[in-house]
Parts: C-alpha cells; structure tokens; sequence
C-alpha cells in the first residue's frame, strides 16, 4: 500500500488557505470583544460559534478513545460525505466505488459533485466481495465506500473484507458506521491508526437519539482531518448543536440502556414477524432495523399508512425485491405494529 495524500488531492484543494475568521486569529478569554462586527446584545447568541469545536471535541476524545487531531464533527455525517468528495475527486473525472445496495447519500454527493459511482453489488446474503470491489477499481478511483452495518440491509459486513480492501487500494476508504453503537465489537475504531487511508464516519443521530441535532464524525489521520477542516465552513456546527450536544453527551449510560432495549425489541420484532404468512424473510440485523421480505409490500405498506404507521418500501431496491425496511420503536410502538398486522391475517 503506497497512500500518498497530497497526491491524493485535488490540485485546488492541496493549494487552498482557509477563511481565517476573527474567533482563529483570538480564541483566549478577554472582556471586550470587537473584532468580529458582532452585535454587542443578545448574549450568547450573538457570539459566533468556536469554529474548532474543542470543548465538544475532547469530549468526544474522551467517549471514542480518539485523539483530537484526528476527529472532525460535521453538521451530520452527510457533512463529512461531501467534503470527501469536494476534497478529492476530481469533477467529471475522478470516480469513486461503492457497494450495492447502499445508503443513498453516497450517491446524491457523488452527483452533486459530478462524480461518476461504480457500484458493485454485494452477495445475495448482502455479504461484501473484497475481490469484486477491488476489481472495480480504476486509475481514477479515489474513494471506496462501504457501509457496515450496511443500510438498508441491515448486516455489518466482514471485517476482513473490509481489511483487504483498505490494505490493497492506494485511495481512501471511507467505513461509514452510523449504526456501530448496536455492534460496538464489529467498529474499526481500534485499527484506525494501522491504515492512514481509512476513514470511519459515525454519528450521534442514531443510538445516541440526536439525529435533530445534525452531529455526525469523521475519524481519519490528522492530515485527512486537516483537509476537511481547511474547506468546511467556518462555522459549521451552531453554538446550540455544540452545547446540547456536549450535554447529551454525558448520558452515555443512558445510551446504553436504550441500545440495550433496543436490541430486545429487535429479537422480539424478528421472533413475532416471523409468525405471520406475509412475510417471507427477516434478514439478520447488527442495526436497529430490520429488513424484512413480505408478499404485496406496496400494498402492506399501503395499509401500513391508513394505520398511521410508516415502515420504508425499499422494495426498488437492487437485491432487495419485495422488502420493507421497519426501524425498531419503542415496545409500545413495535406492539402497535404487531396489533396492526394481526388485522391482516
Ligand atoms: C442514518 C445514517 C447516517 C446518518 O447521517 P447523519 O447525517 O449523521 O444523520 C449515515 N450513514 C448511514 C448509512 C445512515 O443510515
């Protein structure tokens, strides 16, 4: 593995000075602030946010045993999406690689920012070929994106997979793992500073219930970091996301007890799906969903609607024919649902 990043970059990027705001050049304690034409009423919220986030980035340090130069918060991890491709493909000639089915950000990015994708489709147990992806790689592939847990399939992929790939491409790979928190001892985390090309996204959007808040990570090699930090905007991350964020962030127990009766919920919801004649297949979940393949899902989800219950028709998808995708509630909410299909036989 040869990872160079500034031959990585964009030409554009590699050259770029950042907007140096008035909270850069001074950042200590004073009386008097009047260097960033603020309105002098209305405190805190006249203050421009702390564009470095630090209070709430050694917090994070402390929670994911990840040092600070090496993490970047975003205004959810679809932030750290974008600026990846921003940073590192080229328009209308770079291209990046993803599996197949996904989570459809990747897609809406790499559009955006005129980027072709190359998809490879995952096995028909939704399990990553390591080879095939590799194999789609090309001179101008500059980013791989995996998902793992994956979205909509619900399953984390294997990490040796995973581990091939990182170790046999010279681009980034980008581990987007949003659902981590339901299999802690699936995340990559701990490998982090083995591969200098790897990128791991999480967010606190889903175990930890603040996904109104808009705060996603990206955890990289401080140079990567440097990169995304240099081109976000300054003030990314708004004084109220930073301060309820940072409070939120101390009720980690609390995470923990509602992932655990999340995951609960989740063998009862797989156990009770699995008894009515609809559904033909509940694929296993590391994540706090599930996939399930049901006969007539537009007309389930239909009925589904005029019950007030809303599930996700993935059933478009590639390789998920006939699937609905039902996120786990609360006891009372999954009991809602069971009461509902019941109806139905
Ligand atoms: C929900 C989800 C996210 C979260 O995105 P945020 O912008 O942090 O809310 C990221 N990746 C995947 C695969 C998801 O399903």
């Amino acid at each position: 593995m040869n990872f160079d990043i500034d031959r990585l970059l964009r030409r554009n990027i590699r050259n770029l000075k950042p907007y140096s705001s008035a909270r850069d050049e001074f950042s200590g304690e004073a009386a008097v602030f009047l260097d960033a034409n603020e309105n002098p009423y209305n405190s805190p919220w006249n203050r421009y946010p702390d564009p470095h986030q630090r209070i709430l980035k050694e917090k994070v340090c402390e929670i994911k045993h990840v040092p600070t130069e090496k993490i970047f918060l975003g205004n959810g991890s679809d932030e750290p999406i974008d600026l990846l491709f921003r940073a590192f493909c080229e328009p209308a000639k770079d291209n990046v690689v993803s599996i197949n089915p996904t989570y459809g950000m990747y897609r809406v990015a790499a559009d955006t920012n005129n980027i072709a994708v190359n998809q490879v489709a995952l096995t028909s147990d939704f399990e990553l070929d390591a080879g095939s992806v590799l194999a789609a790689v090309t001179a101008e592939t500059k980013i791989i994106f995996l998902c793992s847990p994956n979205n909509p399939t619900g399953n984390a992929l294997d990490n040796c997979g995973i581990l091939q790939i990182i170790s046999n491409f010279n681009g980034l790979v980008v581990v987007d793992e949003a659902y981590i928190d339901f299999c802690p001892e699936k995340s990559l985390l701990p490998d982090l500073d083995k591969y200098p090309n790897l990128v791991i996204l999480q967010t606190f959007s889903k175990a930890w219930g603040m996904a109104g808040l808009r705060l996603g990570m990206a955890f990289a090699n401080e140079k990567i970091i440097e990169v995304l930090s240099r081109i976000k905007y300054p003030y990314n991350l708004n004084i109220l996301t930073q301060q309820k964020g940072l409070e939120l962030l101390a009720g980690e127990q609390l995470k923990n007890e509602w992932v655990k009766i999340i995951l609960k919920e989740r063998e009862k919801m797989i156990r009770n799906l699995l008894l009515y004649p609809f559904v033909i297949k509940v694929y296993p979940s590391d994540a706090n969903f599930v996939l399930v393949q049901v006969y007539d899902p537009r007309g389930i989800y239909n009925y589904l609607v005029d019950e007030k219950i809303i599930v996700r028709d993935r059933s478009s998808i590639a390789l998920c024919e006939g699937c609905l995708r039902i996120s786990i509630g609360s006891p009372e909410e999954n009991a809602t649902l069971m009461e509902a299909f019941d109806q139905l036989i």
